[in-house]
This record gives structure tokens, sequence and C-alpha cells, in this order.
């Protein structure tokens, strides 16, 4: 299992083994949303907020 730091919480976060580059996952700790960005060195970041519709 490969793990990386959640860079908003700090908390461990674990990757499946088939992860691949630009994938999004969730913390399981805060929630937020954590991309993929680099595999070697594996690396994340926070993902980018999807824009709102706010058409009402
Ligand atoms: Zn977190």
């Amino acid at each position: 299992m490969k793990r990386v730091e959640c860079p908003e919480c700090g908390s461990e976060v674990e990757l499946p083994a088939d992860v691949v580059e630009n994938e999004i996952l969730a913390c399981a700790t805060c929630g937020i949303e954590l991309e993929v960005v680099s595999l070697n060195p594996l690396k994340v970041a926070l993902a980018p907020e999807e824009e709102e519709d706010w058409g009402e």
C-alpha cells in the first residue's frame, strides 16, 4: 500500500496499488480531494475545486 501525507491535514492517505497520475482521491480524515501529480516520487496536491454551477 502506498501512502502520502495529506497536504491539508497531515494525515496519511492510502493510495490504491494501481494509482495513476492525475487520479483524484479523497482524504479519509478531512475529506478533501487530492490529485496525484506525480508517481515517482509520489506526490499529491489539493485538487482544483470544480466550478460550481450557479445557474438557477
Ligand atoms: Zn486530509
